[in-house]
């Protein structure tokens, strides 16, 4: 249930009518508009005490929510979550874009890598040090060691790093290396692993099961929200449908589900939503057409030797970095800032 109270009431009204709530042990979610506040009740509300509120002074109206996340939806929460992290603000107006490889395979391949998201004007370094890999012999990531390479690139570089944690136990050591914490599509119903998320104030990119319809990925969200971790970003990474020509389809259609549905930001992943470079150019432009407040790239210098098989879905740094050009244009369009750092790279002036 939420209740609505214009913003001409007085502050200590609305103190009143929150306590009024908490007295009844209910809890409360304040979410102050522009217009409006609005104060979410968590809890199941007696009817006495929802009448009550119906005829309470200053009170608006009264709307019964019967979806079964709350922290997580638009109802509670009308305006747009924007996270600050060390100044690079993510949702709302703003378009970011987190790129780098699958997995931080040497000092040398993340430095490279990050020298050149930075160039081309990326804001956030990706890189996992846990791989969630679908075979046990498959190379699983190079663990702590990769977290303090990837943290030395981005600081080196001026970037914020994600990376993915993939049980509670790694969170706190990832959240002491990453700006964000990643949770991968095969974790998204990991519980214990929200659970243990909403403890932190550490931003979290929760990736979309690939078989998770929105209600379950927004209760997901609510896990770590309901915590007392207000730093979510939702993340679209493509599901599973009976194509195979993709690895994955992604579902372009999420973007503004999600941004209609919840006040969390979105971020579109193009490469693992298809699988195959010559579709991540193309579906990215069309994830920011459609509203999305980032992307999440794949960008490898040597990307046939790469270590995970994801080698297949990452851009070149040079294609990367004109993807960017192409959104500075794009941006303004769709009412989205976003600049690039304007240095061209040219194709093979990397080190490998
Ligand atoms: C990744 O980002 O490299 C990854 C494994 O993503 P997902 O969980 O979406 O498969
Ligand atoms: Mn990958």
């Amino acid at each position: 249930m939420i209740v609505i109270v214009s913003n001409r009431v007085p502050e200590d009204r609305v103190s009143e009518i929150i306590h009024y709530i908490e007295k009844h042990d209910l809890s409360t979610h304040v979410s102050r508009g522009e217009d409006r506040t609005v104060i979410g009740i968590i809890g199941k509300a007696d009817p006495m005490v929802a009448e009550h509120l119906r005829q309470m002074k200053d009170v608006e109206q009264v709307v019964k929510i019967t979806k079964s996340y709350k922290l997580a939806s638009r109802d509670f929460h009308p305006l747009d979550t924007v996270i600050d992290i060390k100044g690079v603000k993510i949702g709302g107006a703003e378009l970011t874009v987190m790129g780098g490889p699958c997995a931080v395979e040497s000092p040398k391949q993340i430095d490279e890598i990050a020298r050149l998201v930075k160039m081309a004007g990326g804001q956030v370094l990706r890189g996992g040090a846990f791989k969630p890999r679908t075979g046990p012999y498959s190379f699983q990531g190079i663990g702590v060691e990769g977290l303090e390479m990837m943290a030395e690139a981005g600081q080196k570089h001026g970037l914020l790093t994600i990376t993915e944690v993939m049980t509670p136990e790694y969170v706190d050591v990832c959240a002491k290396y990453a700006d964000i914490l990643q949770v991968g599509t095969r974790n998204m119903q990991n519980f214990d692993l929200l659970r243990k998320l909403g403890t932190i104030q550490t931003p979290v990119l929760l990736k979309r099961g690939f078989s998770a319809t929105y209600d379950e990925f927004l209760n997901a969200a609510e896990y770590i929200l309901a915590g007392g971790n207000p730093n979510v970003m939702l993340c679209e990474r493509g599901i599973r449908t009976f194509e195979t020509y993709t690895r994955n389809t992604l579902d372009l259609a999420a973007i503004p589900v999600l941004q209609n549905l919840s006040h969390l930001p979105v971020i579109s992943d193009p490469s693992h939503g298809t699988g195959r470079r010559e579709l991540v150019e193309p579906m990215a432009k069309a994830s920011v057409a459609a509203g999305a407040n980032g992307l999440i790239i794949e960008m490898h210098t040597d990307p046939d030797n790469s270590m995970t098989g994801d080698g297949v879905q990452s851009l070149f740094p040079d294609q990367f970095a004109q993807l960017l050009q192409d959104l500075e244009k794009l941006a303004p369009i769709v009412g989205k800032n976003f600049q690039t750092a304007k240095e061209p790279i040219l194709a093979g002036s990397w080190a490998i």
